[in-house]
């Protein structure tokens, strides 16, 4: 099946809901800003749809001014979603205490703080874009024009960069979010085309032992692709890399678990056989089911 865009024979809808997986490691509830969903909204679907394990990883800002900054405490989130977890336990889906923390350079000595003094089960960080970014919707145009691509990621890619060398985070969330914004001044084509712009973050990702991130929310949005695309996960093998999660990163109720079989699919094409996750306490891997073996990587459950 190589190259011609099939997936399992069992689900071929591979971007709309998953059925029958073992995790969606990025959820997030009204616990977050921009999200109305009540967890057990997500816990009920899980459990019609046989999606064994949910982490929630609602977003916790430290700039001032940002959308999650300060929006509920550490005490209240872990209340709500520990309770749920009770409530859920015994009815067939693992709910685990997440958290995604949006990683700015100059806030790292209170991320570093938080989570010294906070535990969470799993611990998402990612870059994501501020009212003065470059790529907000009503700067980009100008930001993108007569730029170099390597100067037109710079900020964002830089950014994620000094993300990962934290060493703060077990997963990198969503590596080239930028493109959400970019499209369609740059296409998602010509950064498959810069693949060395990406070589910088996959070495540092190796290197530190931090998971990437296959977030499959830019499949319902105008890049039309995961974050980051296959040729970057396979990328990031070949370097060396086998620490990788994917999620749907849902923010409403109907995109529970969308595009998450193509997230799975595009590890295990990438010849990587189980997802980097954690449930406090030290690092697990789930493995990936082996409906999602692609031929040419038969031992992808053993890498
Ligand atoms: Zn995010
Ligand atoms: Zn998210």
């Amino acid at each position: 099946m190589k190259g011609d865009g099939r997936g399992p024979d069992d689900c071929p809808d591979l971007i709309g809901p998953a059925h029958d997986l073992p995790l969606d490691g990025h959820l997030h509830t009204n616990l977050s800003p921009d999200s109305d969903v009540p967890i057990d909204v997500y816990a009920a679907q899980a459990v019609e749809r046989q999606i064994a394990e949910i982490a929630i990883t609602d977003h916790v800002d430290f700039e001032p001014g940002a959308p999650a900054f300060d929006f509920l405490p550490f005490a209240v989130r872990e209340r709500v979603v520990r309770e749920a977890a009770e409530r859920w336990a015994d009815r067939g889906v693992a709910i685990r205490f997440g958290v995604e923390i949006t990683y700015a350079h100059r806030d790292e000595p209170e991320i570093r703080d938080h989570l010294a003094r906070h535990a969470y089960d799993y611990v998402i960080g990612s870059v994501h874009t501020y009212a003065d970014s470059p790529y907000h919707p009503s700067r980009v145009a100008a930001w993108t024009a007569g730029r170099s691509l390597p100067d037109i990621v710079a900020p964002y890619f830089d950014e994620v960069l000094r993300a990962i060398r934290s060493g703060l985070f077990d997963t990198i969330g969503h590596l080239d979010f930028v493109k959400r914004y970019l499209v369609p001044h740059v296409s998602p084509a010509q950064l498959a085309a810069a693949p060395e712009l990406y070589e910088p973050l996959l070495r540092a990702l190796v290197e530190t032992g931090t998971a990437l991130e296959v977030n499959t929310s830019g499949l319902r949005q105008a890049a039309g692709e995961t974050y980051p695309a296959q040729p970057i996960v396979e990328r990031f093998r070949v370097l060396g890399g086998t620490r990788v999660s994917t999620g749907s990163d849902a923010h409403r109720a109907d995109a529970f678990t969308m595009g998450l079989a193509e997230g799975y699919r595009v590890i295990s094409a990438a010849g990587i056989g189980e997802l980097a996750f954690r449930r406090g306490g030290s690092r697990v891997a789930v493995i990936i089911p082996r409906r999602f073996v692609t031929p040419e990587h038969p031992t992808g459950a053993s890498t």
